[in-house]
């Protein structure tokens, strides 16, 4: 579409029509109503990309893009640091550490194993050489294969996030940061925290998802793109960290305590229990150990809350519903459980994406404007990677061959705008080919077979 005024973008109505039920209608018929931005101008030689989001998307889009010489300034919300849901607590001074998101990965994809391999080389990441495997209720425990091989941040996985970025030198990184408004005008996106303004930029990557995303979008001129980002369905998970003086009780028939890891299978409270303790200080017997139990996203579908504000009734139910489940799926007798001297509970609201399109990256050349994430192509620290690698690509290709053709056949570049969504199996913290329990192998069969 011709624009008379080159350089300043134009908006054209969306001719689409919602097909959504009436419980979501309002919400996307305001991301609908929405007027398209078309940006004509050439872009600059020298570009400049706005990342919205640290997690591990946002940042491996960021160490791409400037692979291939092109600057970025990421934004994240994160006080402590950046990573998203990369999450490691530490408390001092014994001290206590805890992943408090994910807790390991896998690696299947070649790209990913590439990246991998360089931070196992600068000492970023390391193998997880402990037993994991799944505990049925009661305390039967078997083990899974060691094989696919499970890695982890030395030092837990926030410090990974922020030791991903140190060596670049074309990144500006903007923390503690809530980006709240996306407005294009003149030619480029003008970003703004509160009123507050913060830059301009030729393109824009939306590398976070939930609620914030589709506020962010609600307005933004980005009609394709906030809709596909509203089809996102999540999961809402309770954590609960657990500092204990001993170690917990063998689970019913082991003689010793047999693992470190645990997929929990039969308990609705609890899904996965970690000792992050032994995971990240490889300490055995000695000082406290640190549990992190993850619940059910059914069980989080039943006690959401709004997560910055928790009520503390709900908190206690939550938490000694969790340590029940413990006891349970160990095979422990009721109450036998030693209390833990710390706990700290957090409900992840947006935990994991439960629907996918199935596709690495979204770009919108007619907006300059791309996302990417976890839930475009699963749930889980690889599909978050293979993502960002994937829109960085395309956004390089996007600069060099489309914009400096002059704009020509823009939607040529447009990349998942309309793809459906599927429902996603695995784990209720992730996928991890290899590791998928017979159920999650059968019902993935049936998907492939039914689409
Ligand atoms: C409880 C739980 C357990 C998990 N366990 C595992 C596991 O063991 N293994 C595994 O592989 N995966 C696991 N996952 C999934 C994994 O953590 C995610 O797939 C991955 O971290 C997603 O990365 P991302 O970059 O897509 O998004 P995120 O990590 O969510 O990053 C988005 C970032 O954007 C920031 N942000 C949001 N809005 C704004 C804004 N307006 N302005 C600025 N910044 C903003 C957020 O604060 C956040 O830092 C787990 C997830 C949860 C919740």
């Amino acid at each position: 579409m011709d624009n008379p005024k080159p350089n300043k973008p134009t908006r054209t109505r969306n001719p689409r029509k919602s097909s959504y039920g009436t419980s979501r209608r309002s919400i996307i018929k305001k991301s609908f109503s929405q007027e398209q931005v078309m940006f004509t101008g050439p872009l600059s030689d020298d570009p400049i990309i706005a990342i919205i989001g640290g997690g591990m998307s946002g940042l491996v889009c960021a160490l791409n893009l400037e692979k291939r010489g092109i600057r970025s300034t990421v934004f994240d919300t994160g006080l402590h640091g950046l990573g998203g849901r990369m999450g490691t607590r530490i408390i001092d001074p014994q001290p206590l550490i805890f992943d408090h998101a994910a807790q390991f990965f896998t690696v299947s994809d070649p790209q990913f194993a590439k990246l991998v391999d360089g931070w196992s080389e600068k000492g970023q990441v390391q193998r997880w050489e402990g037993t994991i495997g799944e505990l049925e209720v009661g305390g039967r425990f078997v083990p899974l294969p060691s094989s696919p091989p499970r890695y982890i941040g030395v030092n837990g996985m926030r410090p990974l996030a922020d030791s991903i970025l140190s060596q670049t030198r074309m990144i500006d990184v903007v923390r503690p940061c809530w980006i709240s408004k996306l407005e294009p005008c003149n030619g480029m996106w003008h970003l703004s925290e509160n009123g507050k303004p913060r830059g301009q930029f030729d393109a824009l990557v939306i590398a976070h998802n939930g609620k914030c995303a589709n506020r962010l979008l609600a307005s933004s001129g980005l009609p394709l793109i906030a809709r596909q980002m509203k089809r996102l369905e999540l999961s809402s998970i309770w954590a609960l960290l657990a500092a204990f003086e001993d170690p917990l009780p063998n689970p019913a028939n082991a003689v010793t305590f047999p693992f470190e890891g645990a997929f929990v299978k039969g308990v609705d409270s609890v899904s996965w229990m970690a000792n992050n303790a032994k995971k990240l200080l490889c300490s055995q017997n000695t000082g406290p150990h640190c549990w992190t139990f993850f619940s059910t996203a059914t069980f989080g579908k039943r006690n959401k809350v709004p997560q910055e504000n928790i009520p503390t009734a709900t908190a206690e139910r939550v938490k000694e519903a969790m340590l029940e489940g413990v006891e349970n799926a160990l095979g422990l007798s009721k109450s036998s459980l030693k209390r833990p001297f710390y706990t700290r509970l957090q409900l992840w609201g947006a935990a994991l994406p439960t629907n996918t399109p199935g596709i690495p990256c979204i770009f919108d050349p007619h907006g300059r404007a791309g996302i990417c994430g976890d839930w475009l192509l699963g749930s889980s620290l690889e599909a978050a990677a293979i993502s960002g690698i994937a829109l960085a690509n395309h956004a390089n290709q996007v600069i060099a061959d489309y914009f400096q053709s002059g704009g020509a056949r823009p939607d040529e570049f447009a990349v998942g705008l309309h793809n459906e969504f599927q429902p996603l199996i695995g784990h209720d913290i992730g996928q991890f080919p290899g590791l998928e329990s017979e159920e999650q192998t059968v019902m993935a069969q049936s998907i492939q077979l039914s689409t």
